[in-house]
């Protein structure tokens, strides 16, 4: 049925379709089954942009439409950030040369040293290791939400409209929703102390 359309518009199709589901069947579909549920707690928060949980939550589950679950459609698999490698979650969002620049700025801003290789993982150390002032605490569940949206939304941006990654413009971006989530929870003093922003 689709065979006959371009490459982008077959894949901008199959994207909103995904998007195209309300928040509450969408959230019956996400719904948390088995080992899932352990995840639901760290990506849900209060203080976190619900559209930030929401792709955090799909790329936990597998559900982001990487170009490895496009398997039926004839098209490019390849990543489009490096145009190296198979597009798949954990590729694009912590394998490709093009994430890791962002993600090493982001860890550097917040004084996270350890490598991060999967949202889960990432979720699980940040868990454990859950010290440091509120602020930077918070600081850090929100920027790791910010990223993974803010890399999948660039994503989209340069398959479907050409616009090129840029990682420090991400970087950029990531700091700017993460300090203002903060402004909206401490008083401005206090994030420039914690957060120099
Ligand atoms: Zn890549």
């Amino acid at each position: 049925m689709l065979q006959h359309l371009p490459n982008t518009e077959v894949e901008l199709l199959w994207g909103t379709w995904f998007q195209s589901k309300g928040t509450s069947e969408a959230y019956e579909w996400f719904r948390p089954k088995g080992e899932q549920r352990y995840w639901p707690k760290f990506v849900w928060k209060g203080y976190i942009p619900p559209k930030y949980s929401f792709t955090t939550w799909q790329a936990i589950l597998g559900r982001l439409p990487t170009r490895d679950r496009l398997k039926f459609l004839d098209i490019n698999r390849v990543c489009p950030l490096c145009n190296m490698e198979p597009e798949s979650t954990s590729h694009i969002f912590f394998k490709c040369r093009k994430s890791r620049v962002t993600w090493g700025k982001i860890k550097a801003w917040l004084g996270v040293s350890r490598p991060l290789t999967t949202i889960q993982s990432a979720i699980k150390w940040m868990a454990r290791e859950n010290f440091g002032s509120a602020i930077t605490k918070r600081a850090k569940w929100v920027a790791l939400a910010a990223t993974v949206s803010l890399i999948w939304k660039a994503r989209n941006l340069l398959v479907f409209h050409s616009i090129v990654f840029d990682p420090n413009h991400l970087v950029f971006e990531i700091k700017r929703v993460t300090c203002t989530v903060l402004y909206s929870l401490y008083p401005e003093d206090s994030v420039v102390m914690a957060l120099g922003c």
